[in-house]
């Protein structure tokens, strides 16, 4: 599967043409933006390779020439990826005990490291260097202030490659120093055909859960063929096992089971509100079912609840056992008729 998973996607080809002729153009700093899982992020670094590249193949990057081999084996020269991942990387070494942390924020010593990498001209005399920010809301006032000086100093042949799912959590003064770039979505239709292209079964259903994102389907596929089981447990209301049930849930990760059950909270909701579903569109007779016989001051507790779990998800806590409480809750929100 997914052997065809890689940038432009269908859906960025009309941008990807545009940008390419452009390319002369392209200014020092761009932002990339537009709503979460329609592969900007992918865009963005087949972009970066693309312009790294010592032989394009009309625009695309031949990925066989040593500069294509560096950047595919992230260790690229002229090339520099700042995102919290690598921050938490980093740190871990210095500091193992806080590893279990999982780091949200790019800090100002990330961007104060890339001074170093400024100073110097390309590896290769001809070439550009590259900085790739992802996501750009992941800066915070002191590392957003830091960067900013840089993008009112451009280096020589530097580009700067932001990438931004809410432009507003950006400061202004940021997005005015960038070339803005909309980053397309795919349509229902096009999301639909891309993933059967990349072999995925029951992609309306997957789809609808993933909020229309085609990459979180292909990305989360290993769970999301776990959530059938997880549903049909869901689904039997009061006769549920929270025990059975929070290990279900919490298989792959706390974050991923606490949005399971966040989705499906909500969908309940909706259903008995408004007779619709967003996120189940294969179980909404079962939820139509649940919706009639529930509490509805006793749900909407039960995803205040949820929802600061969700919040806490970040930090090493066992939320096994919290899981496990809720879902208790959960079997007790559905009246007995
Ligand atoms: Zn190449």
């Amino acid at each position: 599967m997914a052997k065809d998973f890689h940038p432009p996607y269908p859906w960025q080809t009309g941008l990807w043409q545009q940008l390419r002729h452009d390319r002369q153009q392209l200014g020092h700093a761009l932002l990339l933006y537009g709503r979460a899982g329609i592969g900007k992020y992918a865009f963005a670094r087949y972009l970066s390779q693309a312009l790294l590249c010592k032989q394009p193949h009309s625009g695309h990057p031949c990925g066989e020439c040593a500069s294509c081999h560096w950047f595919n084996e992230e260790s690229h020269p002229d090339f520099r990826l700042l995102s919290p991942e690598q921050a938490a990387e980093s740190d871990d070494e210095s500091a193992p005990s806080k590893k279990t942390k999982k780091k949200t924020q790019i800090s100002v010593s990330q961007i104060r490291d890339l001074n170093e990498f400024l100073s110097l001209s390309s590896h290769r005399n001809d070439g550009a260097r590259i900085v790739l920010i992802q996501p750009a809301e992941a800066l915070n006032a002191a590392s957003a202030n830091a960067l900013l000086k840089m993008l009112e100093e451009p280096a020589p042949d530097v580009i700067f490659i932001l990438v931004a799912n809410q432009l507003q959590r950006l400061l202004p003064t940021i997005i005015s120093r960038c070339q803005k770039v909309s980053m397309p979505a795919p349509s229902e239709s096009q999301a639909l055909a891309w993933l059967s292209e990349q072999g995925v079964q029951n992609a309306q259903q997957q789809l609808a859960y993933a909020s229309g994102s085609p990459i979180q389907v292909v990305n989360e596929q290993a769970q999301l063929t776990t959530l059938a089981d997880i549903w049909q447990q869901l689904a039997l209301g009061s006769k549920l096992q929270p025990h059975l049930a929070a290990s279900m849930l919490i298989a792959h990760s706390a974050e991923t089971g606490i949005i399971a059950l966040q989705k499906w909270l909500c969908d309940l909701l909706t259903m008995r509100l408004t007779k619709q579903v967003h996120y189940h569109i294969g179980q909404s007779g079962a939820l139509q079912g649940l919706s009639d016989k529930v509490n509805l001051s006793q749900l909407m507790q039960l995803q205040k609840k949820v929802d600061e779990l969700r919040k806490l998800a970040l930090h090493p806590l066992n939320h096994e056992l919290q899981l496990e409480a809720l879902l208790v809750e959960y079997t007790r929100v559905f009246v007995n008729k």
